[in-house]
């Protein structure tokens, strides 16, 4: 190393589930800084890293053992805000600051420098005389962007040919570029929608705090069709007139949203950039290279966009804030709604967090005044609210094999024969959840979990919704040996719908639900023919809540309000409220009134009151006071802990140990552990703890001493969840 550089001892982070920073050696003349991509030697491999401290204070290896850094990288430095963003969920979810920083290295690699390109950009000095076709292609020019000849092709709506013709008789002129094509530019200039003066109020507060360019958390809460969306439009075309600026807009599924989409390229002139898991490497890669080059300027994603370089966040929306599905259950088990609050007030930015159904925690962070709150109570135009009643099913009885009742037979039969659409939710896949043997009794369980299989009827195969392992249906029962003795208990949605086409022969069904929908494509289909009226009836499964607008559906029939009322999670009535107050939302959203109609055998249960009479504050009220009375979140801290592996008394004596030192004291009580509600999973046994705690601790660090007190178990996994939502 050089005398004039003398070497210095720098933190290096490594994208690997390790708890911590590592010490090297880097001589001065790399003139690193943090943030920089490096390669450095780890156990005689070459690793990435980022160069996380190049200060540390003293660690305890010698200098002399320490190895120096490899190379150093061309790829643009990690944000700083980013890497404060990954030391935050590390400390948060208890995770290792690595695996955090993996989710923010889904693309870069030493190698991934990005290629040289030759694209096209609109000549600066253009005869006056052009055809018809040429003109298009000027017209549809943004800017002076350079396009590839695919993309100018789409974006004029010409051929190939013109484009070629064009670069032959140099209109257009080649640019090299490095990396990956270009994202079109939103334009905020186009026509927007006139708000009416509810959405205007809601509006001009959101841009009014993004104005500021301060954090600030803002509810957006408004009923189903009431014009969320157009309003944080609105936003978005504020913050973007910002220069340089990023919006981030999160969204339970992306791939579920393609009537989103739409809506935000007519509004904005060209689609916004998109960011979730099921993406091709190479369209990660396009997205990642424009989000840290500044030109991604609104990205909408599902939550792992939040670990996008995003350097100049001016906006964070969360739309559907309620949904679970922002909750990441393995890995690094964060709560995207929740860690983009804190990525927004890293960022010096408003967050607005949308919702029909609010989730009780945002409620009560907007009661109390730590949010804003905004409401829209009217549904835009003449759409009014749909009208909702239950059917007791204690009265009218349902006949054997069958799920729909009387009352919602006739409701149907209206609804077909006015030539309007009904849907009918059930949240089950497959034909039926449990198959048995009428013979002896014996149950169809999964060999590899603590779960019935499920009957699809389409395959003739019964499948673990848990694992995925699958057999054909047995034409005799693998316990007695009795022929033809199985039989389906209780209905999924094949099954409904199997019924629903024997008492419409004639109808025209779609069933929607993951096992129907198989690519992004086949929803679309799906979407398309429910728009073009060529379905008279849909059975759906959660798939269907997600914020559609069929302007002819008019009828929802919910076949069994009761399912998931019960069992062990302290948001079951909560959760229950918002899927059916969603997918009541389905009906009646354009001139046509909706109806609603609930099959229950109680119809008493404060759920179903809030939903019929559409009182919804006292049921949140009762629910929060249960909440406050047993210390459960948002009141109280919960934290679960799942031991797990394959040999069962390993399992028990690492409970065992672990119970013996947990923390006692007025506030902090650990339950268990029993065996969790799925004890058998994927051949592995699961025990779990249930941490309670009240908001004077902090349940981290009271279950980061726990745990040290114990020495590493081979053979037995200890996953912590904080503020879990699965309760399995
Ligand atoms: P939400 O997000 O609250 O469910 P949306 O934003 O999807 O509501 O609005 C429901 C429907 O009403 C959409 O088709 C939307 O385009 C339309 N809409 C809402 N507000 C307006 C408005 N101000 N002008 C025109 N159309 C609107
Ligand atoms: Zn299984």
């Amino acid at each position: 190393m050089s005398e004039l550089f003398p070497s210095q001892r720098i933190q290096i982070l490594l994208p690997l589930p390790l708890s911590g920073v590592l010490d090297y050696l880097v001589s001065g003349d790399f003139n690193l800084k943090e943030g920089d991509f490096v390669t450095v030697p780890l156990s005689g491999r070459q690793v990435q890293g980022v160069v996380w401290d190049m200060d540390p204070k003293e660690s305890g290896v010698p200098t002399e053992k320490l190895k120096y850094v490899t190379a150093n990288s061309e790829l643009p430095a990690l944000p700083l805000n980013l890497m404060e963003f990954v030391k935050w969920v590390s400390d948060y979810t208890l995770s290792p600051l690595g695996s955090v920083l993996k989710m923010a290295l889904s693309v870069p690699r030493g190698s991934d420098k990005p290629k040289k390109k030759i694209l096209y950009k609109i000549a600066a000095d253009l005869p006056s005389k052009l055809t018809k076709s040429q003109n298009r292609v000027c017209d549809a020019a943004i800017s002076d962007m350079p396009l590839s000849v695919q993309a100018w092709c789409d974006v004029a709506v010409v051929g190939q040919g013109v484009i070629r013709g064009m670069i032959k008789t140099n209109l257009l002129i080649p640019v090299e570029v490095y990396g990956e094509e270009q994202f079109m530019t939103p334009d905020i200039d186009l026509e927007s929608a006139i708000l009416s003066d509810e959405q205007r109020t809601a509006a001009d507060h959101i841009i009014l705090q993004q104005k500021s360019d301060t954090y600030n958390c803002i509810l957006l809460e408004g009923v189903t069709g009431s014009g969320k969306t157009e309003v944080y439009f609105e936003a978005i075309a504020e913050a973007l007139g910002k220069e340089n600026s990023q919006i981030l807009v999160l969204v339970p599924e992306i791939a579920l949203t393609t009537q989103w989409l739409e809506r935000f390229s007519e509004r904005f002139g060209a689609p916004p950039v998109i960011w979730h898991s099921e993406m091709t490497p190479a369209q990660r890669r396009r997205a990642w290279w424009a989000t840290i080059r500044g030109e991604a300027r609104v990205i909408v994603g599902a939550r792992s966009a939040l670990f996008l370089p995003l350097k100049n966040l001016k906006l964070v929306i969360v739309d559907e804030e309620h949904s679970q599905t922002f909750k990441q259950d393995e890995g690094v088990m964060y709560n995207g709604r929740d860690m983009a609050v804190v990525r927004a007030m890293q960022s010096h930015c408003p967050i607005v967090l949308a919702s029909a159904t609010p989730s009780l925690e945002t409620l009560i962070n907007a009661e109390n005044g730590k949010y804003d709150w905004l409401y829209l109570g009217e549904r835009h135009g003449p759409a009014e609210l749909p009208q909702m009643a239950s059917v007791d099913l204690r009265v009218h009885k349902l006949n054997a094999g069958s799920w729909i009742s009387e009352p919602l037979f006739t409701a149907l039969k209206e609804n077909y024969g006015r030539g309007e659409q009904s849907l009918l939710y059930l949240n089950r896949r497959g034909y039926a959840p449990l198959t048995l043997c009428r013979s002896c009794g014996h149950r169809m369980e999964c060999p590899h979990c603590s779960a019935w299989l499920v009957e699809h009827h389409k395959f003739n195969r019964l499948e673990c919704h848990h694992c995925g392992f699958n057999r054909i249906v047995p034409d005799q029962c693998p316990g007695c040996e009795a022929k033809e003795s199985l039989v389906a208990c209780g209905p999924g949605v094949e099954r409904v719908a199997e019924e629903l086409q024997n008492l419409f022969p004639d109808a025209r069904l779609a069933v929607m639900s993951s096992d129907e929908i198989s690519s992004p494509k086949a929803l679309k289909e799906m979407i398309e023919n429910i728009e073009n009226h060529n379905v008279d009836f849909i059975v759906g499964t959660q798939i269907v809540t997600k914020g559609y607008h069929f302007p002819m559906l008019t009828l929802v029939g919910v076949i069994d309000a009761d399912l998931g009322m019960s069992g062990a999670d302290p948001r079951a009535a909560e959760r229950t409220w918002q899927q059916l107050e969603q997918v009541a939302g389905r009906a009646g959203r354009a001139e046509h009134p909706g109806r609603v109609i609930f099959q229950t055998y109680n119809p008493d249960h404060p759920v179903l009151q809030a939903l019929i009479s559409g009182d919804k504050d006292l049921f949140l009220e009762q629910e929060a006071a249960s909440r406050e009375a047993q210390n459960l979140p948002p009141y109280g801290k919960l934290a679960s802990l799942i031991l797990s592996g394959p040999d069962k008394n390993k399992v028990i004596n690492a409970c065992k140990h672990l119970a013996r030192l947990a923390p006692h004291s007025d506030d902090i009580s650990v339950l268990g552990p029993v065996p969790a509600p799925l004890s058998y999973l994927r051949g592995n046994y699961r025990y779990r703890f249930l941490v309670k705690a009240t908001t004077k601790v902090k349940i981290q660090n009271e279950i980061r001493d726990w745990l040290d007190k114990i020495p590493a178990n081979r053979g037995v996994r200890i996953q912590i969840d904080i503020d879990p939502y699965s309760f399995y």
